[in-house]
């Protein structure tokens, strides 16, 4: 894809330059004085990853407040898909501010909702029927997810996994399998919530899928029972975890499992769906058709909105009321994710997440041959990892991996870590970034990392 020099917004603001521009160092001053603000007045638990604020951005830049045009491959952890202040979007929501801010749902209805839930049930796995109910956030998302399988199956315990995250809410960090930062100090957590292994196949040994499925489901019936089971709740791909794509037939084994025991299975699809891998969802990838699927971050260019959709007869299954929340569905974000939606086929950026995942991983495998300190790279479509170790060995090498990211800043792109021991660097460039933008974002990755493995 030829990419264009600059982006368009249906604002008055001038495009803005897909290029890299540095003109103060990174962070520049003004951004160093609005930290030592962020320090008195922030409340010192709201973490940052990198010390800069920006002002504007769009395709796969980000403008910082010192006027440096910096790399985005980050998309604010997977949210800008379809690059920041995408035209659709700000039309969208231009059109509908003016119109209606707010009514609640629950009180009385507006279209946009109407729409999303049409789109989420026409774009998620399966023919079956479904229906849909919109929420503010991931967490709110899988907190009611777990609500309606619980109101389903009349059952309480809930199945979680090893990497796995899925917000910080109390049920949610309950679910989450990372005590740092997640979780430590914030206890006690909701009950009756379970941890198994994953399909972690850098790290297992490379346990087949089926194996550790067994495994899984083994696990729950010595310590839960089946027949107590509520749901079990993944992430296809496991994002916070670092990106672990599980090995094959995990996932399958896991939900047949479910199927027979009338267990719901939810796939978290929060930071893997919507178009990220190169299909909507990552459970298409792994012909899994989930009960339930929880989706936000992507869906509506970065305005907060989020979702649960699944098959009727368990959507239904709550009574009337049991369900929903003041701003859940705004009309807002509504009509943003209907913009987010629409560039996404429009734009054909499945398979422009595909074409950006080959030149990803191509780029990062190449480097991962010249060096020791890669342990793997992996991911699917413009969701791609690599795992940061000491050289030669599987032993994590967080520091290393937060000196790449610092370096990376200064050098003028924004790159995101993860992973449950802090060594992976995780990719998520928005989908319309250009070729050539996404190149040279990570050439200055690549020779950062170069430099830094031979300096040890
Ligand atoms: N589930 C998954 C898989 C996520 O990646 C996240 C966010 N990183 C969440 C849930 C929580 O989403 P939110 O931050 O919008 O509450």
């Amino acid at each position: 894809m030829t990419s264009p020099e600059s982006v368009e917004s249906s604002s008055a603001l001038s495009p803005i330059e897909q290029s890299l521009d540095l003109v103060t160092e990174v962070p520049g001053p003004r951004s160093q004085e609005l930290m030592a603000r962020r320090a008195s007045a922030v409340s010192g638990g709201v973490g940052a990853t990198h010390p800069l604020f920006v002002t504007r951005g769009g395709g796969g830049i980000l403008e910082d407040v010192d006027g440096n045009r910096l790399i985005d491959l980050g998309s604010g952890i997977a949210v800008t898909t379809v690059g920041n202040s995408a035209p659709a979007v700000v039309q969208n929501v231009q059109q509908q501010v003016e119109l209606l801010t707010h009514t609640c749902f629950m009180v009385t209805g507006y279209e946009p909702y109407l729409q999303v839930c049409e789109k989420l049930n026409e774009l998620t796995p399966g023919g079956h029927e479904k229906k849909s109910a919109l929420f503010n956030s991931g967490a709110e998302a899988v907190e009611n997810a777990i609500k309606i399988a619980r109101h389903y199956t009349g059952r309480s315990a809930v199945v979680a996994f090893e990497h796995g995250y899925h917000g910080r809410t109390n049920l949610t960090a309950g679910l989450t399998g990372k005590a740092m930062p997640f979780k430590k100090g914030f206890g006690p957590f909701a009950p009756e919530i379970y941890r198994v292994a994953s399909s972690y196949p850098l790290r297992d040994g490379g346990r087949d899928g089926h194996t550790a499925a067994a495994d899984a489901i083994s696990r729950m019936q010595v310590e839960i029972g089946a027949d107590q089971i509520a749901a079990i709740i993944i992430e296809p791909i496991q994002g916070e975890g670092g990106f672990i794509v599980p090995a094959d037939g995990f996932l399958n084994d896991l939900a047949q499992f479910a199927k027979d025991n009338g267990i719901v299975f939810i796939a978290d699809e929060v930071q893997s769906g919507f178009a990220r891998t190169g299909t909507w969802f990552a459970s298409e990838q792994f012909d899994l058709v989930p009960d339930l699927i929880t989706t936000a971050k992507g869906i509506a260019g970065g305005l907060p909105l989020a979702g649960v959709t699944g098959r009727a007869e368990i959507m239904d299954a709550v009574h009337v009321g049991g369900l929903g929340g003041t701003y859940g569905g705004n009309p807002v974000a509504c009509a943003a994710a209907l913009g987010s939606i629409q560039t996404m086929v429009e734009q054909d950026l499945r398979q422009r997440a595909v074409e950006l995942g080959e030149l990803m991983v191509s780029q990062l495998q190449e480097l991962a041959d010249q060096t020791d300190v890669i342990a793997e790279v992996r991911g699917r479509g413009a969701m791609v990892a690599v795992e940061i170790v000491e050289p030669g060995t599987l032993t994590p090498d967080p520091a290393l991996t937060k000196e790449i990211l610092t370096r990376a800043l200064s050098a003028g792109v924004v790159v995101l870590s993860a992973g449950s021991y802090g060594n992976v660097l995780r990719f998520l460039p928005p989908l319309v970034i250009s070729d050539d933008l996404l190149h040279e974002g990570l050439n200055i990755v690549t020779g950062i990392v170069t430099e830094l493995a031979g300096a040890r």
